[in-house]
């Protein structure tokens, strides 16, 4: 029996070595810092050998092959060992390939990964496909293939789960964009991170599908000199109609195979322009997979995208209340506000990651009545908007914050939570922030009713 070990006890680190443990490995999963409780309880039933706070070495390079969490960089002290020694490193999404028997769909990209990961499982799923949903969204691959198996896999790939492929195949991939990111990863050189994207499509044959977004400028700039293999299938936004998928201005339309049909954004539960290249990139995968067009209108219009991203919470007195929390970036900020037409309260501010808000500042004036900055330090917020909005203010409380919120907003407008900061100085995390926003709309909405009521 060859002998596994895991570097990192993430999701993807625990399902590993479920997986290797049931396709009868000797395994070992080694974390240095400390494993979540519920993971920790199903190693010991799964009888796994685990340890946590340091890497043992002895018990690590004596391994056949080594499945490194993508969380853990090529230049820990453990992987440049483990390399020295020439033993196999690859990631989890790789590994579980290994025992997959269905067909893939694999999604990355820069930004909108989980959307339209989300979204393509919803519309196989609904349509009545044996199909499973993986990878950096929910479970990992690995973990699904240890306990069961599917027709179809739907799988979210980040960029470091890329880099430990070596024989990952999928039937049809979705690249979405590529603009620099986590370039620490890549010794800085955008590149590399390039190349590592582009790692999605290295196996696939010449009958599968690729799909890409057409105005990406890197992508169409590397679809120009790279050598790729598969189909290749466009989106476009800007009425491309050689596109596969393409937006007109009114409604997506699409020419799969023999098949075209045309779809409008209302017809979906999507909003702004992002969502709609998310949404043809889905649709042209779920039709590759044989949906069939009326079940993939019906799919579209029952999907509930992921908590904190363009998330409508409530309407009090005809106000929206929208939680787009996980927009921590000027970049996001530009597509939340492109997705309103109404008026807006905007709901900005927390740590700033050296923003650019002359990026936004033409949509703010236009569309933004008041802002309400919600972070420790707002004096950039506030010195750069003022003059540009009519009307600024300021909370560190979320309660207060809905509450002015309401009280500046008329009939019809949209109160928007889109930060293009980090939440930290407040918050625990980007969802922590949505979920105190989403508690206190809710909360607002009764006492509200309960007034008028009375
Ligand atoms: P990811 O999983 O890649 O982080 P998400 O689907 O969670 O992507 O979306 C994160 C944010 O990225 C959204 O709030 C939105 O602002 C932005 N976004 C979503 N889709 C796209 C896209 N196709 N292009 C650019 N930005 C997008």
């Amino acid at each position: 029996m060859s002998r596994i070990a895991i570097i990192g006890a993430g999701e993807s680190g625990t399902g590993a070595a479920l997986l290797a443990k049931a396709k009868g490995y000797d395994v070992f999963l080694s974390e240095n810092g400390n494993i979540r409780e519920s993971f920790k309880a199903e190693l010991k039933a799964a009888n796994i050998d685990f340890e946590e706070g340091s890497h043992s070495l002895d018990k690590i390079l004596n391994a056949d092959l080594i499945i490194k969490s993508p969380g853990v960089p090529d230049k820990e002290e453990i992987i440049k060992k483990v390399r020295a020694k020439g033993i196999e490193i690859i990631d989890e999404i790789e590994f579980g390939f290994r025992f997959l028997k269905g067909k893939v769909i694999a999604i990355s990209g820069t930004n909108g990964k989980t959307t339209t990961t989300l979204l393509t499982y919803h519309l196989l799923k609904q349509a009545g496909l044996n199909v499973a949903l993986a990878g950096n969204v929910g479970e990992s691959l690995a973990r699904k293939l240890a306990t069961s198996n599917h027709d179809w896999y739907v799988i979210e790939v980040s960029s470091y789960q890329l880099d430990g492929t070596t024989t990952f195949r999928p039937d049809i991939a979705i690249l979405l964009n590529i603009t620099p990111d986590h370039l620490d990863r890549y010794d800085y050189k955008f590149e590399l991170y390039i190349d590592s994207k582009f790692r999605l499509l290295a196996n696939m044959m010449p009958t599968d599908q690729f799909i890409y977004y057409k105005e990406d400028p890197v992508l169409s700039k590397e679809m120009q000199t790279r050598k790729v293999t598969p189909l290749v299938n466009t989106v476009s936004l800007k009425g491309d109609n050689v596109s596969q998928a393409y937006f007109d201005g009114v409604e997506m339309n699409f020419k799969i195979g023999k098949t075209t049909f045309s779809i409008k954004q209302e017809e979906t539960t999507l909003k702004g322009p992002h969502n709609l290249i998310n949404t043809m990139a889905a649709v042209s995968a779920a039709c590759f997979a044989g949906v069939d067009i009326n079940k993939i209108k019906s799919g579209l219009q029952t999907f509930k995208n992921a908590p904190h991203r363009l998330e409508s919470v409530a309407k009090i007195n005809n106000v929206e209340f929208v939680n787009d929390s996980k927009a921590t970036n000027v970049d996001s900020v530009i597509y939340a506000l492109g997705s309103y037409s109404a008026p807006l309260i905007w709901i900005a501010g927390g740590v700033d990651k050296g923003n650019d808000y002359d990026l936004i500042r033409d949509q703010v004036k236009e569309k933004v009545k008041t802002l309400i900055c919600l972070g420790k330090d707002n004096k950039k917020l506030k010195d750069y908007f003022s003059g540009i909005v009519p009307s600024v203010m300021e909370t560190q409380s979320v309660k207060e914050l809905v509450k002015m919120a309401l009280k500046a907003a008329a009939e019809g407008d949209v109160v928007l939570l889109s930060p293009a900061c980090a939440s930290f100085d407040l918050f625990k995390n980007y969802m922590d922030r949505g979920d105190q926003f989403r508690e206190a709309v809710l909360e607002l909405k009764v006492e509200n009713e309960n007034t008028i009521a009375s």
